[in-house]
């Protein structure tokens, strides 16, 4: 019997090829890098956040409305399934007070070894250096060009991943390839990507973090996108969870509104920078605004909304606090674009869900040709969703081969 061949040593394809074997099936791993996982080894700043601890409902909603396509994937394989695997393999993990899932040595290095080793104790046969060029799908059978020989194979998994970051070696191959066997493509994006912005007093702020404010994306002719989170200022703009959350939506150049305040309403705020002020007394008004803005960010702020700082507290009265609870309440930054796919964490857009069954991750057009992980038209948000998405659709895909491929016995699809 043909194997299965799994295109791309990732986590899904990690996975996929493990379960596959573990299945029964002989299984052969393609990848293009001269080692696996190179993007795996990069997650959560070299710590790999692999899960989270929230519900399946919960989780799918981090989908950014894709989600309902990953249940049947997750109800194979979620979290607990997920660290059971990863802890037979020799890696435990622990959580975070953010619900974050990460391997108790905080080491990527020690995940990616676990998802080797699952593979390796199934007869995995891994083959790096193996660039696949081309897909041809034959009546019972695929023939797989790498840039070293042609593979024929049973069933194909394919597991290439996204087209963002791609110095990992995600370089959108699976997106040509997918379309060469007649599937269509949404077309790919960065997303959870830090924005660039036109300010240039910005740049000196880098580093600052800003916990929990309110963001509003403005686009031209579209609806405003609203986010709340921790923002953090970077030397080319804006980065943090609300933005990166924020980054898939944007299409060109867009505005920033971002409160700094969003617990209390304008009237609330200004109330509260006057009675600021009338403690104040002599001091200068910049130095009355600490309880409402850090420190670096006084200077900077003010200036761009054209506020005279240096004006005396005792000084100021109700019109100052207004204009000062409007600057905090809608700071305001041009954005000129992402950081772009070099730098973005995840591709949205991908292989059109519509054309994949959910409950098996095959083809409806290409019989015996499987999908998991980032190629598919799915994006999740920071916070261990997108490494449990690769890994519970490259479990789902890795069994559902191997039954339909061994379920015929004799059928050398
Ligand atoms: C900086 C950064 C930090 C991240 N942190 C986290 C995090 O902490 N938690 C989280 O959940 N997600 C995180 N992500 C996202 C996560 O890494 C990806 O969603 C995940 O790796 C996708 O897994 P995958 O197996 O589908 O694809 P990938 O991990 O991209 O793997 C695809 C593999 O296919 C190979 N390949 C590509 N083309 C070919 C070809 N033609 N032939 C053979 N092989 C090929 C590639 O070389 C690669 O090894 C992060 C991403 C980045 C960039």
């Amino acid at each position: 019997m043909l194997p299965i061949v799994v295109i791309g040593a990732g986590p899904a394809g990690l996975l996929a090829a493990g379960r596959a074997a573990e299945c029964g099936a002989q299984v052969r791993l393609l990848e293009k890098n001269h080692q696996p996982g190179r993007k795996l080894l990069i997650t959560g700043a070299g710590r790999c956040n692999i899960t989270s601890a929230v519900d399946r409902d919960t989780f799918v909603a981090q989908f950014f409305g894709q989600g309902r396509f990953l249940y049947p994937a997750l109800q194979t394989m979620y979290r607990e399934e997920l660290l059971d695997l990863l802890a037979r393999a020799g890696v435990h993990c622990q959580v975070d007070h953010q619900g974050k899932y990460f391997p108790i040595t905080n080491q990527s290095g020690d995940v990616l070894a676990a998802m080797l080793r699952y593979g390796q104790r199934q007869g995995v046969h891994l083959a790096t250096d193996s660039a696949v060029s081309s897909i041809v799908k034959k009546p019972d059978h695929f023939e797989i060009t790498t840039s070293q020989k042609t593979v024929l194979a049973g069933a194909v998994i394919l597991t290439t991943g996204g087209m963002t970051y791609p110095v990992t070696g995600s370089t959108g191959d699976g997106y040509r390839l997918a379309a060469q066997l007649g599937h269509s493509i949404v077309p790919p994006r960065p997303a959870l990507a830090p924005l660039i912005t036109e300010q240039s007093y910005v740049r000196d702020l880098a580093g600052l973090s800003l916990p929990d404010v309110e963001v509003r994306l403005v686009q031209p002719g579209q609806k405003p996108v609203i986010q709340r989170g921790d923002l953090l200022l970077t030397h080319k703009g804006v980065s943090g969870p609300v933005i990166l959350r924020l980054s898939r939506e944007l299409k060109g150049t867009a505005s920033l509104h971002i409160n700094l305040q969003p617990a209390m309403t304008r009237p609330e705020l200004a109330s509260a920078i006057l009675e600021r002020f009338a403690q104040g007394g002599r001091q200068h008004i910049k130095n009355c605004l600490h309880d409402f803005l850090p420190h670096r960010l006084v200077s900077p702020l003010l200036t761009a909304a054209g506020i005279e700082m240096d004006r005396l507290a005792a000084q100021a009265g109700r019109r100052t606090a207004e204009q000062i609870a409007q600057a905090i309440s809608d700071w305001t930054l041009s954005v000129t674009g992402t950081q772009g796919v070099h730098i973005a964490m995840v591709t949205a857009g991908g292989v059109t869900l519509r054309e994949i069954n959910p409950a098996t991750l095959e083809s409806k057009l290409v019989p015996g040709l499987y999908f998991a992980g980032e190629v598919l038209d799915l994006d999740g948000d920071t916070g261990g969703f997108n490494l449990q998405a690769a890994c519970s659709t490259g479990y789902l895909a890795g069994q559902s081969a191997a039954a339909a491929l061994l379920g015929n016995p004799g059928n050398n699809r």
